[in-house]
């Protein structure tokens, strides 16, 4: 059986989800390892950094008297978080409560469960950390093989999906129990991790009075306040049918940007089908309808993320409703569809041009 592996996160160390159309982070510290580059003193202070984390290159650019300290301080945090909740690293508190070697979490790991619970709840599950088994058995994030499992694999695997497969119990010193009804039920926060982790990264910058920052994560994008010239931060998402391209330019301050899409990971398998990365918990199979990605713009980096996998299997006629319908979330959103129509929210309808030819729908 032959597979292709298309994670350009991973091919390409600084292709971004988003391309940023005012600022190259290409020109943004080293590739990888972590060398910074700071202005000398007196001129713009500015200072940029590339870290490893979350199995990707996360590019960090901050201005301002403290930039290198935020920056610095932004890329160990990153690294601590990646610790904490990598679903890979078997030594990471997720890890743990997957190989049943630990079930004691911190209060901050169970801040993103608790969180995780709740943005699943609000999307009707489409949103499920414990959708892991699954994954697995497609071969994402194991490192091995890519697969098709068969039917009955998946109906069996389903059985150990579900919210209500486990409880948490806080245990009054910032620490919690967590108790699994299922012995094969586990836990994947990878959904939403790049999002908690953005949320922190802003805050670091903000204790050091950062008013200009721009960061990426993948296809989590962090931007805080303005430009140094006053202007906005011009951000392009990618076009999902052309991902070195991106179709469609947002016009933001202080705002996270998360896209979800199928093009982020795949493979081919012989049935000539493509398999992507993002799973439909009610089905145990890969995403397959007529939402190319989602883009998530929001003041909240976690929301934001977990809304973007929730979306993206929602498909576009739910995610619309869901836009319309949700009291309890405030945020924008483009949805490219299919046949290459971008549907953008009423909210961000004015600071979003339109790059390429395809056609857009404002949603009000
Ligand atoms: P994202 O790139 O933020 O959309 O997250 C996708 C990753 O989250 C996948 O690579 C899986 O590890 C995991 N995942 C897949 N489907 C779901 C789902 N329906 N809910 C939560 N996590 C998921
Ligand atoms: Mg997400």
């Amino acid at each position: 059986m032959k597979y292709i592996l298309r994670n350009k996160l991973r091919l390409i160390p600084m292709a971004l989800t988003a391309f940023l159309l005012t600022l190259s982070l290409t020109a943004c510290g080293n590739a990888s390892g972590g060398a910074g580059s700071a202005e000398p003193e007196g001129a713009a202070e500015e200072y940029s950094k590339t870290v490893y984390a979350m199995d990707i290159p996360i590019d960090l650019k901050a201005w301002g008297k403290q930039a290198r300290e935020a920056v610095e301080e932004a890329g160990q945090e990153l690294q601590r978080i990646d610790s904490l909740l990598s679903v890979t690293n078997a030594e990471s508190q997720i890890g743990q409560l997957n190989a049943r070697t630990g079930s004691t979490i911190s209060g901050e790991t169970l801040d993103v469960v608790q969180d995780s619970v709740r943005l699943s709840e609000l999307t009707g599950g489409a949103f499920n950390i414990t959708i892991y088994p699954v994954v697995r058995a497609w071969g994402f994030t194991t490192g091995g093989e890519y697969r098709v499992p068969s039917d009955a694999e998946i109906t069996e695997l389903l059985t150990h999906v579900g919210m209500d497969k486990f409880t948490l119990s806080e245990s009054g010193n910032d620490s919690a129990e967590v108790v699994f009804s299922d012995e094969k039920t586990m836990l994947d926060t990878g959904a939403i991790t790049k999002g908690y982790a953005s949320d922190r990264v802003y805050e670091i910058f903000d204790s050091h009075g950062i008013d200009s920052a721009l960061c990426s994560l993948g296809g989590n994008i962090i931007t805080k306040g303005k430009k140094t010239d006053g202007s906005q931060w011009r951000v392009g998402i990618t076009d999902p049918f052309n991902p070195d391209d991106y179709c469609i330019a947002v016009a933001v301050e202080d705002k996270f940007l998360v896209t979800s899409g199928g093009y982020e990971r795949y493979f081919n398998a012989d049935d000539g089908i493509r398999y992507i990365h993002i799973m439909d918990p009610e089905t145990g199979r890969p995403v397959d309808n007529d939402l190319e990605s989602v883009t998530i713009i929001s003041d909240h980096g976690a929301e934001a993320d977990a809304l973007s996998t929730a979306l993206f299997v929602k498909g576009r006629d739910a995610a619309i409703d869901f836009w319309k319908n949700c009291t309890e979330l405030e945020f924008d959103m483009i949805l490219i569809d299919d046949d290459g129509t971008m549907y953008v929210t009423e909210g961000i309808a004015d600071s979003s041009t339109a790059t390429g030819n395809y056609p857009v729908k404002i949603i009000h």
